[in-house]
């Protein structure tokens, strides 16, 4: 094909009109459907949302086809991948000097489901939340957000759609109202106290007689991991993202912490998307569906009964944390 793309485009718009047949076209050319090109990102929250799944009724929130991915060979920090805005100015890098971190990895996310993924250290789980959330794009296949390809969407819009909630979130110094009104500064007292409930911190917030506006840390209200967590989750909810994504802090696997932190997860799923990187099989054998992920690959999907019969490593993560 030596048609210039817009060329080419072109003569199949008219075809189409003509013949009528798009779908087959689309079918024959593998072409992205006409609302995949669609910049106007208004209609992406109806869809993502709950109110207007007819939209495109059949898209999963979020689908993973085919992807592969290698970082650039200097490590960024990786406790903020923003910083230094790798997709908007990444070196061109040696391709000799790029280890793959994800090599082909698929799966889909249907809305309101919540899907966990699990797998030992280093498997590629956190750069697959930071491809969805975009601070990378794919090397090679496809990221999509309600049947669009993430590439397609405004970043800033893309972001609204969904929660982030990283491993060990930090705790600002601060009161718990600043901590709670970063990612939504206008949201009221009753919200932000209606939230802290809702993640199972309404005793942090009785903990102090100044409520909101007692300081945490150091000078304040003491945390502990899992309260810490529940807190980022918190502030991650007050945006209310259709999606949200949590890695699961692994800092906090008291009993208590555990019981706390499946309540909150419980909470915070309902009516919306998640995915979870899970280190608690409390986490994972609640979840509608778990992907096992192995050194950028993924290597079984499928309940918890399923897995624990079928993958010998799901099986030992399972042995491990003694539930089998
Ligand atoms: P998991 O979350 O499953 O433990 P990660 O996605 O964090 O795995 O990491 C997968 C691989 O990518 C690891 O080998 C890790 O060292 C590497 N890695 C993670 N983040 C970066 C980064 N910002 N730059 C370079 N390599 C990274
Ligand atoms: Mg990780």
């Amino acid at each position: 094909m030596i048609m210039p793309l817009g060329l080419f485009f072109g003569a199949i718009t008219s075809v189409n009109q003509a013949l009528g047949a798009l779908g087959r076209i689309q079918e024959i050319l593998d072409l992205p459907d006409e609302s995949a090109n669609d910049r106007d990102l208004a209609p992406l929250a109806l869809m993502v949302g709950e109110a207007n799944a007819g939209v495109m009724p059949d898209a999963p929130a979020i689908a993973l086809d085919e992807v592969h991915f290698a970082y650039a060979s200097t490590r960024s920090d990786p406790a903020d991948p923003d910083n230094d805005s790798p997709d908007e100015h990444l070196p061109e890098p040696d391709v000799t000097d790029r280890q793959p971190v994800l090599r082909g990895v698929s799966f889909e996310v249907p809305r309101g489901q919540r899907v966990a993924l699990v797998g030992p250290s280093g498997a590629g789980k956190s750069t697959i939340l930071a491809l969805i959330e975009r601070f990378y794009d794919p090397s090679v296949g496809t990221v999509r957000m309600g049947g669009l390809d993430l590439r397609s969407l405004d970043r800033a819009e893309l972001r609204a759609q969904i929660g982030y909630v990283e491993q060990d979130a930090p705790v600002l110094a601060g009161t718990l109202r600043e901590n709670l009104l970063l990612g939504s500064p206008e949201a009221t007292d009753e919200e932000c106290e209606h939230v802290l409930r809702s993640v199972n911190l309404g005793a942090v917030l009785d903990r102090d007689p100044a409520g909101l506006s007692a300081a945490v840390g150091d000078d304040g209200i003491m945390l502990s991991g899992g309260e810490r967590q529940r807190l980022a989750i918190a502030r991650a909810l007050l945006a209310a993202p259709p999606i949200l994504l949590l890695d699961e802090s692994t800092s906090s696997l008291d009993g208590v912490n555990e019981r706390m932190m499946r309540e909150a997860i419980d909470q915070v799923s309902a009516g919306r998307t998640l995915i979870v990187i899970a280190h608690r099989l409390s986490t994972v054998i609640d979840s509608d569906r778990i992907v096992v992920l192995d050194d950028g690959r993924v290597i079984g999907e499928g309940t918890h009964a399923e897995l624990v019969a079928s993958v010998p490593l799901y099986r030992e993560l399972a042995e491990h944390q003694l539930l089998v």
